[in-house]
């Protein structure tokens, strides 16, 4: 019989970023060879690693894939009032990105095979108000982004695509976040690679590009010059991220083949227990383990006192708190998974012996 080395006496974090001696070392040489700090050529440096990875045009970093958002939105001349269109089960800085320039974002929901917004849905939201829609691949997973870019297109609306959750997933062998006239994308702590915070936008347009580059330099027409010509705020990021960000880069490639193994070792054992979302493409795969079960909270509890973190699936949007008197629309899916949705540890220094662990607690607890 295979024997678990666990020390049970650790508690299994759900998620945490991981850095090591490289991005130390990293830091380190970096102090020693430079006083810029703020953004500059490692930044650049870092931008050009992206574009080639996702294979875009242009990619800016920003302080936060939220600020990524708004700055989207105000690229695309999104003005108060205006209506964008996002899924309604989401993280909640997807929604406020729109509400934070004035913008309402107006609620769509899911659909249950990948828990993307609801393209057949869609059309029924659009009014003359609309400037664009919001699609979130959410946990990584992807719809049919190629049929929601027509609708988008027959309609003259903008594709944002809010990717924070994607970076090392591919869809139909395209990069997700690059499908859209704009994506975004985040290295906030627990993403699969992280500077600590982080964001970038990206983009093949070269219209947009140059806006995006004042509006997240104080509307700064050009690097080094005076002229104001667009609404911008500062929106950069330090040197000093950038250096973490281009080690965190070279490791990305191990963790999604690390990724899809840790998928795979749950999905075989817990695939008859409790319901899981069978990637539809092999080119993607979810950033965190997610379950569905209507005894989630009881699990949430029972992992919790085998020293075990999971986290709880968004709440819709239209449920919390500043939303709630937005919306009286019906989101039956949005509903149904994030009231039984567990995030399980997914973290990228999980090993096998603890998955098996995990895993043999959820089979106990659904045997009592
Ligand atoms: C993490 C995340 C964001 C926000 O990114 P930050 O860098 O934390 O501001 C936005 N949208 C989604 C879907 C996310 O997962």
């Amino acid at each position: 019989m295979h024997i678990l080395i666990i020390n049970m006496n650790n508690f299994i974090q759900q998620m945490k970023p991981t850095f090591g001696k490289e991005e130390a070392d990293a830091c380190y040489n970096y102090m020693n060879s430079s006083s810029y700090i703020t953004e500059y050529k490692q930044t650049r440096l870092l931008e050009k690693i992206i574009c080639d990875y996702i294979n875009c045009k242009y990619c800016f970093m920003v302080n936060n894939g939220t600020i990524s958002l708004s700055l989207a939105l105000i690229a695309i001349d999104v003005k108060p009032g205006d209506e964008i269109i996002v899924p309604n089960l989401t993280m909640i800085a997807t929604p406020n990105s729109v509400k934070f320039i004035g913008a309402k974002p107006i609620l769509v929901d899911v659909d249950e095979n990948t828990l993307n917004i609801d393209i057949d849905q869609v059309e029924k939201y659009i009014t003359d108000k609309t400037k664009a829609i919001m699609h979130v691949s959410l946990n990584a997973r992807c719809n049919d982004i190629i049929k929601l870019k027509n609708i988008c297109e027959k309609h003259k609306l903008y594709l944002i695509e809010d990717a924070a959750q994607s970076i090392g997933s591919f869809y139909k062998n395209k990069h997700i976040g690059t499908f859209g006239d704009i994506g975004s994308f985040s290295f906030s702590t627990p993403k699969l690679i992280s500077c600590g915070q982080g964001g970038c936008i990206v983009t093949n347009n070269d219209v947009l590009a140059d806006k995006i580059r004042m509006v997240k330099d104080f509307g700064r027409m050009k690097s080094g010059t005076e002229n104001f010509i667009t609404f911008g705020i500062n929106s950069k990021i330090t040197d000093l991220q950038a250096v973490i960000g281009i080690e965190q880069m070279k490791k990305l490639p191990t963790r999604v083949k690390r990724k899809k193994e840790m998928w795979n070792l749950y999905y075989n054992n817990l695939k008859d227990i409790v319901k899981m979302i069978k990637p539809n493409d092999d080119g993607f795969i979810p950033w965190f383990i997610d379950i569905y079960t209507n005894k989630r909270d009881e699990l949430f509890d029972y992992l919790k006192s085998k020293n075990i973190g999971t986290r709880k699936v968004y709440k819709p949007i239209n449920d919390e708190i500043i939303y709630k008197n937005m919306y009286n629309g019906y989101y039956p899916i949005s509903k149904k998974y994030s009231y039984t949705g567990l995030w399980l540890p997914s973290h990228i220094e999980l090993v096998n012996d603890e998955i098996e662990y995990i895993c043999n607690c959820i089979k106990e607890f659904f045997n009592q």
